[in-house]
């Protein structure tokens, strides 16, 4: 975020690093000014971070699930060729 007194960039600080001037952010402090639409908006993107957060730890438990598999299929076949 640009600060709107110096025009420094802050990335996502809420106080500039340069003139320490308060940035708002729309997510938080700047809720109480939104309009029902725009609180709409913003709750819709807050669920889809959550739900991207849990499709996140579904696909990695998949991955593991995936990946001991493989795993424990490569060491049956380890342990035939040995045997074999
Ligand atoms: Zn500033």
């Amino acid at each position: 975020m640009i600060c709107p007194r110096c025009n420094t960039e802050n990335d996502n600080r809420t106080i500039c690093k340069k003139c320490g001037y308060y940035l708002y952010r729309a997510d938080a402090q700047n809720r109480k000014k939104m309009t029902r639409g725009q609180l709409a908006v913003s709750d819709a993107k807050i669920a889809g971070k959550k739900a991207g957060k849990i499709f996140r730890y579904i696909w990695i438990g998949i991955t593991i699930i995936v990946l001991s598999f493989w795993l424990v299929a490569g060491m049956v076949f380890l342990i035939s060729m040995i045997g074999g």
